[in-house]
């Protein structure tokens, strides 16, 4: 249902939970964040069924981090729970995922990569999605790469942010019949699904059409579409009063 990300010197969670708090007016059911923090091995994630306000009181304060992603749920795949809250992780736990949208060839995917060994821990359509992530980032492959290959094995409608916690210099979101917009800070960006959860921070935006896929670093960014061509974006003015 939300989504929104940050990178940049500041810590993420604090910015997440606030831009979280932003998109409750579209309504959801649960709501989670993971933070990756530079040279640090692994992602801190708190995810639960309940109130962003809630998830903002269970965030401890050694959550720290400069980039991140952060979601807020209606549950279209699985009841609305913890396991089933957004980000979702590949086996590993390298990577984390959030998605708005539909997975529709999800339970194809899932079985596949059940046969394949994966295990589960959620009911979700998204969860497949870190899965696959996770399967094609092989070789030395960049996020990008591996996130590219993953979407075009799904059929369906997505926005996602994808965390790598060993690329945590970047994090790549994807569009494909769910919004997602960038935001452009000073040595800091953000994405989001919705302008409203960032216009306390940047009037400056980029949104991605369908089929596009953007990396987003804290001094910049760059957009592309599924077969890695370049696409150039112009940022334009949000109009905001608030
Ligand atoms: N289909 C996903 C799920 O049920 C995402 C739902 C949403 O857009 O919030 O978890």
């Amino acid at each position: 249902c939300g989504i929104v990300a940050y990178i940049g010197p500041r810590d993420a969670a604090p910015i997440l939970l606030e831009g979280l708090a932003r998109l409750e007016y579209r309504g959801y059911d649960s709501a989670g964040i993971a933070v990756a923090a530079k040279g640090s091995a692994g992602l801190k994630v708190r995810k639960q069924k309940g109130r962003v306000a809630d998830l903002a009181a269970s965030v401890p304060a050694r959550f720290k981090g400069g980039t991140g992603i952060g979601h807020t749920r209606w549950a279209t795949h699985g009841e609305p729970s913890d396991a089933n809250s957004h980000p979702h992780l590949d086996g590993a736990e390298r990577f984390a995922v959030v998605h708005n949208g539909i997975i529709e060839n999800a339970d194809e995917l899932r079985a596949k990569l059940q046969s394949e060994g994966v295990v589960f821990r959620s009911e979700t359509d998204t969860e497949v999605l870190a899965h696959l992530v996770a399967a094609h980032a092989v070789d030395g492959a960049e996020l990008e790469d591996a996130v590219r290959a993953a979407l075009k094995r799904v059929v369906g409608t997505y926005g996602i942010a994808v965390l790598d916690a060993e690329r945590p210099d970047r994090i790549v979101v994807a569009r494909n019949g769910s919004p997602i917009v960038l935001g452009i800070g000073e040595k800091e960006m953000f994405a989001a699904s919705d302008v409203a959860a960032l216009v306390r921070y940047t009037r400056q935006v980029v949104h991605l059409d369908d089929g596009e896929l953007a990396t987003v670093r804290a001094d910049g960014f760059s957009t592309f579409t599924q077969d890695a061509r370049i696409t150039a974006k112009e940022p334009s003015t949000v109009d905001w009063e608030e």
